[in-house]
């Protein structure tokens, strides 16, 4: 296959580059690096069958020749980048799904929208099902990136039944893994930064809102299944292994023997309290599942945040 990844210079965007490559395929990275960085592609440079546009989105897109498949994956992703990005975010998942979408009607290409679990807001229901319309505040800090989503699922159902482009929604749940962006105030690379320089974890709040992780190569095969699957409404692809992220930052300074504890700061406005994806779909359908266990991927994790720390 022939396949555009948008977003492919970022932390998930890149190992979807490193799948496809590996599996044979040719892959097109877009990227303008607002949030990524080439050092995610940096290996893959001169490979014969990666190719990379520098460019926004949101400008119209130029191909060369034919496309089978887009995999959307442009936008800020942490809370942290999106509220310093408002615009940009709004646009990205505006604009950018539409020339997206466009480009993918012109060469009669798979379409796939990455959406994410913040569709859900702060959930009334749990764990979260694809049903589920959610509880979103349209107007807060937040909503840059929620509506935006919201906007981009609605947008890419609007293409498949107005213009019969097939589409595919992964609603993707807290993903980590190598590559995360130390700096961009997720709480996975945020406490493993902190931990091994010696610090203390910043908790927010009392630390009761929980998470559920998702090892970054579990995700990226649940997207290629979704991809080669036949449904086009949302599909959630996460991890249901639910904790608090006290719990959570309590294993990171076991993990690293931390003995600088934890600090308690203030709880980000409208932080969901709960978040968990029910995946009855996913194992249905794709027959998926995670197979990377929490402690397995942290050690992964803490292993590269240490090298690459160290070398920096
Ligand atoms: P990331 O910030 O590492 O990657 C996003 C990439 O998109 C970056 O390389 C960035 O430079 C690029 N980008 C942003 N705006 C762009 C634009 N206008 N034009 C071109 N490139 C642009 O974040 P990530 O965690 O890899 O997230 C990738 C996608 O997955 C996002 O769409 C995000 O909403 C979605 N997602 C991620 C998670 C997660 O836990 N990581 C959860 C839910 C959804
Ligand atoms: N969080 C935290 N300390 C940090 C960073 C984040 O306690 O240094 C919390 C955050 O408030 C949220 C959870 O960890 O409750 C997950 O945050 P993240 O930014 O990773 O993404 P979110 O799941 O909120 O999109």
């Amino acid at each position: 296959m022939r396949i555009l990844i948008t977003g492919g210079a970022g932390f998930i965007g890149s190992h979807l580059c490193d799948y496809f490559i590996a599996r044979g395929d040719e892959v097109i990275a877009l990227d303008n690096f607002i949030t990524g960085s080439p050092d995610n592609i940096v290996h893959l440079k001169n490979h014969p069958r990666f190719h990379f546009i520098r460019q926004d989105v949101s400008d119209y897109i130029r191909v060369e020749g034919y496309i089978d498949a887009i995999l959307h994956f442009a936008s800020p992703a942490s809370p942290v980048s999106y509220i310093a990005y408002p615009i940009q975010t709004l646009k990205v998942g505006a604009l950018g799904t539409h020339k997206a979408l466009g480009l993918a009607k012109a060469k009669g290409a798979r379409f796939l929208l990455a959406s994410t679990s913040e569709v859900y807001g702060e959930p009334l229901v749990h764990p979260q099902r694809e049903d589920y319309w959610g509880n979103v505040n349209p107007n807060g800090p937040r909503s840059v990136y929620d509506e935006a989503k919201r906007f981009a699922e609605a947008m890419t159902m609007a293409y498949h039944r107005a213009h019969n482009v097939d589409t595919r929604i992964v609603r993707i749940f807290n993903t980590y893994g190598p590559r995360n962006a130390l700096d961009d105030g997720r709480v996975v690379p945020n406490l493993i930064g902190q931990a091994i320089r010696g610090e203390p974890l910043t908790v927010h709040g009392d630390g009761a809102q929980t998470r559920s992780f998702c090892y970054v190569s579990d995700l990226v095969e649940g997207i290629a299944r979704l991809l080669a699957s036949n449904e086009t409404l949302p599909c959630n692809i996460g991890n249901p292994n639910e904790l608090s992220i006290r719990t959570f930052a309590e294993k990171i300074n076991a993990l690293t023997q931390n003995p600088a504890g934890i600090v308690y700061r203030p709880r980000p406005v409208d932080d969901p309290s709960r978040r968990c994806p029910d995946i009855s779909k996913a194992r249905r359908l794709l027959n998926w599942e995670p197979r990377v266990g929490l402690e397995e991927g942290l050690a992964k994790t803490i292993a590269y945040f240490a090298d690459r720390m160290k070398r920096k």
